[in-house]
């Protein structure tokens, strides 16, 4: 059975943005002498003092390696260690702690992902389906994965507002695709995927369907059991934790069926010249000495965000979102949204007629505001809209509606700089 949280009834985020932002120390620093306005959230957001005093107090009066000493500080450490699992189990709604992996990062994940599904699942005629907005660290693996074992890549194509060609989904998605491997929300458009029923649709054909979480769980409640994802990976970073932290959310008996990915010190059960047999999962797939102190910052992180709630951090930024739509294609000339899916989240990306991406990006920050300009780690999705690059100004929990009306303040001197 799994549970659907009922809907957080207490009063909007937004009232208590400033208590909320007093947490976060680096929200109040000044930028080339302006007010620092951080539109950058999706690359990666700030960490509350919650994080950091939870991580200073695991280094400063916990530290040990952990599952390896009997000494009461490794027992500590390793307690500390598994209640984060039993922290990211619940956040991600997840049945059991053994179905979470530590791993460093989103990156990490997708590439265990592709490298046990690799040996067990591909080859040729048995082909990976990806979407055409997928972030690169879940294109390059898979590339690399099908040269490897012959499988071939296939992907779903998108439409003109940066939604999924769902027609083609259905066409390519056969009993062929061994994988299907999506972002739920895109970190370059901030179209939500249709997730649940993609994951339904790739049961029903036999394939593991390998989720892209990474810019989902910031920005509203996720139960992988309600999604019917397989594998599920997500990076602390991006949800107000700690860098080099992230988990892989993988189904019991999946876990169980994949090889090690790496070796090394706690993965195995036993150990000889002639042969080594593995330990269960998730000890199989975190060799070597974890981010211990990450993972309990990650904790801290999940316990902030919970606390906040959620739905509550999914309706305040979806009032962002519109917000800022409706003001930036009032106000700004000129301005062309890349990615305008009835399903987004927090995330605008966007060109100026006229004005390089990467000198909206400079002049924005000489007015303290930082966004992110580039390809974002998704050439493809800038081929199939026909741009090099786009600005993209992303939110957070702690964003205000001040900070959005100081980015359009912010474009306004660009364009008249550099119109
Ligand atoms: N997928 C998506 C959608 C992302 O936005 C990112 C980070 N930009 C990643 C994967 C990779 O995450 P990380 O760099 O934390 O491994």
């Amino acid at each position: 059975m799994t549970t659907i949280s009922s809907p957080d009834a207490r009063a909007p985020l937004a009232a208590e943005l400033p208590t909320i932002r007093a947490a976060y120390p680096a929200l109040g620093r000044r930028v080339h002498g302006k007010p620092l306005v951080y539109l950058d959230n999706a690359a990666t957001t700030h960490k509350p003092l919650a994080v950091l005093d939870a991580e200073r107090e695991q280094a400063m009066w916990h530290n040990a390696n952990v599952h390896r000493g009997v000494h009461l500080l490794s027992q500590e450490a390793t307690e500390r260690y598994e209640a984060a699992r039993s922290t990211v189990r619940s956040f991600l709604g997840a049945a059991e702690d053994r179905e979470i992996v530590f791993v460093r990062g989103t990156t990490e994940a997708l590439n265990l992902a592709t490298a046990t599904l690799a040996a067990t699942r591909l080859g040729p005629g048995r082909d990976v389906l990806l979407t055409g907005m997928e972030h690169h660290s879940n294109i390059v693996p898979w590339q690399l994965a099908c040269q490897a074992s012959g499988a071939s890549l296939r992907v779903v194509p998108l439409l003109d507002d940066g939604s999924l060609d769902m027609e083609a989904f259905d066409r390519l998605l056969d009993g062929g695709v061994a994988v299907m491997a999506i972002v739920h929300t895109s970190n370059a458009l901030g179209t939500i995927n249709p997730v649940q029923a993609m994951c339904a649709k790739a049961r029903e054909v036999g394939a593991i369907s390998v989720v892209d979480g990474a810019q989902a769980v910031p920005h509203g409640p996720v139960n992988v059991r309600e999604l019917g994802a397989d594998l599920f990976a997500f990076s602390g970073h991006k949800v107000y934790g700690p860098t080099g932290i992230g988990a892989l959310y993988g189904r019991a008996e999946l876990l169980e069926s994949l090889p090690p990915w790496q070796g090394g010190g706690d993965m195995i059960r036993t150990v000889t010249f002639e042969g080594s047999t593995w330990a269960e999962p998730p000890a199989r797939f975190e060799a070597g000495t974890p981010n211990i102190t990450g993972a309990v910052g990650l904790a801290a992180a999940l316990d902030h965000v919970t606390g906040l709630g959620m739905d509550r951090i999914a309706a305040h930024e979806a009032d962002l979102l519109t917000y800022a739509t409706g003001r930036l294609l009032a106000d700004i000339p000129g301005i062309n949204l890349i990615g305008t899916a009835p399903a987004k989240a927090g995330v605008i990306s966007f060109t100026l007629d006229g004005i390089h991406p990467h000198d909206i990006g400079t002049v924005l920050d000489h007015e303290g505001i930082a966004i992110r300009t580039g390809h974002h780690c998704a050439q493809p999705v800038m081929d199939r809209y026909g741009v090099p690059a786009t600005a993209r100004a992303s939110f957070g929990l702690y964003t205000t509606r001040e900070e959005v009306d100081a980015l359009v303040v912010g474009l306004r001197r660009v364009q008249e700089m550099l119109g």
